[in-house]
């Protein structure tokens, strides 16, 4: 069996982000040398989430907007984690966007559906941040 892990490492401009990582995860896979296998990516961080969905900037928009409906960034008064560090909409962000996504390796690529792409999705930048990718296959 082969494998590899890898991270990739993050830092936003602006507290929330979405970022189409795929090309990154692509070239990992390739690296890997696999061509039957699971690809693993998840971000090492409980204020961030890697999902698949459509790369159109519409949607991102449309995902902000119902974020924030559902767990608005303000007044940081709402809620109890915000005692420690105001940032209880970021964990309830990713929760709802996910922590992981696995992807099949068929033929060494990313056996992705026509306008899956994969995401990285920042609830609480402008800090450094990593994801794992690991690859294990033959
Ligand atoms: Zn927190």
């Amino acid at each position: 069996m082969k494998s590899l892990t890898e991270h990739l490492w993050f830092e936003t401009p602006t507290r929330r982000a979405f970022i189409n990582i795929t090309p990154r995860v692509e070239k990992l896979v390739k690296e890997s040398g696999v061509k039957e296998g699971l690809c693993l990516v998840n971000p090492m961080h409980i204020t961030a989430s890697v999902f698949v969905n459509d790369d159109e900037s519409g949607l991102h928009h449309d995902f902000e907007v119902w974020l924030e409906k559902l767990a608005p960034e303000k007044p940081h008064s709402q809620y109890r984690h915000n005692g420690y560090e105001d940032n209880a909409d970021a964990h309830l962000k990713r929760q709802i966007m996910g922590r992981e996504t696995v992807v099949a390796i068929t033929d060494g690529k990313l056996d992705l559906g026509t306008w899956e792409r994969i995401f990285y999705g920042e609830f609480d930048g402008m800090r450094k941040k990593r994801v794992l990718v690991k690859i294990i296959g033959e």
